[in-house]
């Protein structure tokens, strides 16, 4: 057994023994294995194990591997986790089934112009969680309205929330804040917890996990 498969195993398991620690609060995430810098040979190894939900961060770097992968293999769900700019819409909406990062209104005007009427597509908002001046998101002051200008004035369903919380600062306040953000505007998912902390994202109530270096390796 490769040591992919070997780590991937154990995510599974780690995963289905914190859903049982934390039943009371826990979502039953589904796991997204973040496949980005890891190439197609790689990847496969993983989907021949089940795993058929994977993220990547950059648009072309996404073409390039999942354009044949996406052939192979039929019901891939794969989610863009990394920042979009409005000139790369058409491209990701050609190649992924949830973008996760939406987070301006050029972006979201130029999903609706390109997207198809019957689109099963999901869209959930990036939320700048801990207000910092470098990371990208909407900052919590601004998500009431920017929710409401995406689903009333253009008509765009958002289907939940993500966020990535301060490197440095404890995780669980954060994924409880985005719990609640989720709950109090109706949102069905919470993409929340990475390799370091997605044991806590569970507790939290994540319906998303993102998980990549403890299942692919070290990036370099
Ligand atoms: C790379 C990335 C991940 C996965 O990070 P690991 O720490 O390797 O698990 C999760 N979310 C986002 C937004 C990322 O860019």
């Amino acid at each position: 057994m490769s040591e992919v498969v070997k780590n991937y195993k154990k995510i599974i398991d780690e995963i289905s023994r914190y859903n049982k620690k934390f039943s009371s609060t826990s979502k039953n995430p589904k796991l997204i294995a973040v496949s980005k810098t890891f190439p197609e040979t790689i990847i496969q190894e993983v989907i021949n194990q089940g795993q058929l939900i994977f993220g990547e961060n950059r648009v072309q770097e996404a073409v390039q591997k999942w354009t044949n992968l996406k052939k192979k293999n039929k019901k891939i769900e794969l989610h863009l986790i990394g920042p979009l700019q409005s000139n790369k819409v058409r491209e990701a909406l050609n190649i992924f089934d949830v973008i996760q990062t939406i987070d301006r209104e050029k972006v979201v005007r130029k999903i609706k112009e390109s997207l198809e009427e019957t689109s099963n597509k999901q869209f959930f908002v990036q939320v700048n969680i801990g207000g910092e001046s470098q990371k990208s998101g909407v900052l919590i002051s601004e998500l009431n309205d920017f929710l409401d200008w995406c689903c009333n004035d253009i008509n765009l369903k958002v289907n939940g929330l993500m966020c990535i919380p301060p490197l440095e600062k404890e995780p669980s306040y954060y994924f409880n804040l985005l719990r609640n953000l989720c709950d109090k505007h109706k949102l069905s998912h919470a993409s929340m917890g990475m390799s370091g902390d997605f044991t806590k994202a569970i507790q939290f109530g994540a319906t998303y996990l993102r998980v990549g270096s403890r299942i692919f390796g070290r990036r370099s």
